[in-house]
C-alpha cells in the first residue's frame, strides 16, 4: 500500500482544456443553437469559468482542501494476491476511492461545488439522483459548508433502495420521490400518470425547474461537464505521486465510464504525456456497460443531455437523449451520453474503449471480493474485469506489464446485485440496438 502523506496531497487540479490537441466543440444552447456557457442563474460563477477555463494548474481552495483531508489522500494499493490468483507477471495496482464518507470519487466535485456556490451566496442547491450516489455525496458536501441540499431521487430507486435515502436524510438533506408535486412538471406528469415511476431525466427536469424558480438556489450536476472532471484530477495527481513511491509507471490505465468522471479524473493527469509524446505507448481503456456502450455503439454527434432539453447541447458519442438503458445495476453507468472531453479524446485516437456485460463484471468483482477483500461497486466491476482480461493477456504473452485499476467505490449498498448474481439470478441484457435507432432520430438539428 502507498500512503501520501496528507501534507503532500496536490494542491492544483489539472486542466486538460490547456493541452488539447485540438480545442473543444463549443457547448450549445438549446433554443438559439448558439455557442453558450452554463446557465448562469443556475451555476456559481467560478465553477462556469472552470468549464471554459485553458488555464493548466487551478488552485484547490483552502476551505477544500481542508474537507479533501478529512479522508484524503486516498490508499493507492498494489494487488498482490489478485495477481497470484491469476498466475500472471503483470502488476496490477488500483487506486480506491471507496474510503470517502459517501464511499465513491462524487465528493471529490461535491465539496468543491458546495464550497463555490456557498461563497457566491446562494444557500440551497438542487440536484438529481437516480441510485443516490450523487445525491448521498452532494448531502454530505451540504453538510459540510451548511447548505440545505434538495434530491429529486427517482421514485423507483426511492422506494426500492431506501438506504441512500436514509444516508441523504441523515446528512440533513430533503429528498422527495421524483415526479414530485413540488414542481409543475412534476405535477403535470403525476396528473397524467399517478404511478409514473420516474426517470433520471424526469428528475433533472424538476431539479432545474427549482433551482430556475428561487434567487437563493443553485443547481448541480455530478458528472459529464468539463468542471466536474476538473476537481476529480485530484486522484490522478495523488496517484501520480504514488506510482513514483512505487517507482512504477502504467502500461495501461483503465477505468469506467458513465459519466466519465472517475476515469477522466484519474487518467487526464497522465495522458498529458501521451499527447506531449513523452508516453506514446500508454494505454487508457474506457469500459462501459453494454446496456448503454455510448462511445463503442454511438455517433458523434449534438445531443441534450438531460430528457427535457432544458440544459445546453453538447457534442458528444450519444445513444439518443430519448434512450433509457436497461436496468443494469451500474446504476452510475446508465447514461445515453458521455463526457465532452472523453469523447473529444475517444475521437482524436487517444483513449480506446470497450464493452462489457454485467455478469461477466460480478464475476471479477467476486474474484476481487476473494482476493483484495473489498466489495467492488457494480461500477468499478467492470473496469476490474477488463484489468483481469489483460492481466491474463500478459499470462499468454510472458509480459510483465504495469495495470492501474481506476476503483471509484465500495460495493456496500449493492450487496442485492451481488445477492442475484451469487444466486445465478443475474441475467445479462442485450445491446437494444432498435430502441437506439429510435432513440438517434430525435437527436436536435444544429447548423454546421
Ligand atoms: C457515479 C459512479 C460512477 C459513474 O460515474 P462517472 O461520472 O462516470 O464516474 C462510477 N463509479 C461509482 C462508484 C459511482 O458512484
Amino acid at each position: 500500500m502507498y500512503f501520501l502523506d496528507p501534507k503532500d496531497m496536490p494542491t492544483h487540479w489539472y486542466n486538460i482544456q490547456a493541452d488539447l490537441p485540438e480545442p473543444l466543440p463549443p457547448l450549445l444552447h438549446p433554443a438559439t443553437k448558439e455557442p453558450t456557457r452554463l446557465p448562469p442563474p443556475l451555476f456559481a460563477e467560478a465553477l462556469n469559468e472552470q468549464e471554459f477555463s485553458t488555464e493548466r494548474w487551478i488552485e484547490i481552495p483552502e476551505e477544500v482542501q481542508a474537507v479533501y483531508r478529512t479522508w484524503r489522500p486516498t490508499v493507492l494499493h498494489r494487488a498482490y494476491r489478485l495477481e497470484k490468483a491469476l498466475d500472471t507477471p503483470a502488476k496490477i495496482f488500483f487506486k480506491y476511492e471507496g474510503t470517502s464518507q459517501a464511499g465513491s470519487h462524487k465528493p471529490n466535485t461535491a465539496v468543491a461545488q458546495a464550497y463555490y456556490v456557498k461563497k457566491e451566496g446562494a444557500k440551497r442547491i438542487t440536484t438529481e439522483t437516480g441510485a443516490g450516489q450523487w445525491g448521498s455525496a452532494l448531502s454530505m458536501a451540504g453538510a459540510m459548508f451548511g447548505i440545505e441540499i434538495k434530491v429529486y431521487m427517482v421514485k423507483v430507486s426511492y422506494n426500492q433502495k431506501p438506504y441512500r435515502r436514509i444516508l441523504m436524510e441523515t446528512w440533513g438533506a430533503k429528498v422527495v420521490p421524483s415526479p414530485s408535486e413540488d414542481t409543475e412538471i412534476g405535477r403535470k406528469i403525476l396528473k397524467e400518470d399517478p404511478d409514473c415511476p420516474g426517470s433520471l431525466g424526469i428528475a433533472i427536469s424538476e431539479a432545474l425547474e427549482d433551482a430556475f424558480a428561487r434567487d437563493d438556489t443553485k443547481y448541480s450536476i455530478g458528472s459529464v461537464v468539463n468542471h466536474v472532471l476538473l476537481h476529480q484530477t485530484i486522484v490522478g495527481e495523488e496517484t501520480r505521486k504514488q506510482m513514483e513511491m512505487a517507482d512504477a509507471y502504467p502500461d495501461i490505465i483503465v477505468g469506467n465510464i458513465g459519466g466519465g468522471s472517475n476515469f477522466a479524473g484519474q487518467f487526464l493527469p497522465w495522458i498529458r504525456d501521451k499527447i506531449s509524446g513523452a508516453k506514446p505507448d500508454l494505454r487508457i481503456i474506457c469500459v462501459e456497460p453494454m446496456a448503454a456502450p455510448s462511445l463503442t455503439k454511438g455517433p458523434y454527434a449534438y445531443d441534450f443531455g438531460d430528457v427535457a432539453g432544458l440544459a445546453p447541447i453538447l457534442k458528444m458519442y450519444t445513444l439518443g437523449h430519448t434512450f433509457i438503458p436497461s436496468p443494469i445495476h451500474a446504476g452510475g453507468l446508465r447514461y445515453h451520453g458521455m463526457a465532452p472531453i472523453i469523447c473529444h479524446l475517444y475521437k482524436l485516437g487517444l483513449v480506446e474503449a470497450r464493452a462489457e456485460h454485467q455478469v461477466a463484471t460480478f464475476e471479477a468483482g467476486v474474484k476481487f471480493a476473494r482476493t483484495e477483500g473489498i466489495i467492488t461497486a457494480p461500477e468499478p466491476c467492470h473496469n476490474v474485469k477488463v484489468a483481469i482480461d489483460e492481466a491474463l493477456r500478459c499470462r499468454e504473452a510472458g509480459e510483465a506489464k504495469i495495470i492501474l485499476i481506476a476503483h471509484s467505490g465500495h460495493g456496500h449498498f449493492d450487496l442485492a446485485a451481488y445477492d442475484e448474481y451469487l444466486s445465478g439470478r443475474l441475467e445479462d441484457y442485450e445491446y437494444p440496438e432498435e430502441k437506439v435507432k429510435e432513440a438517434l432520430t430525435h437527436l436536435p438539428e444544429v447548423p454546421d
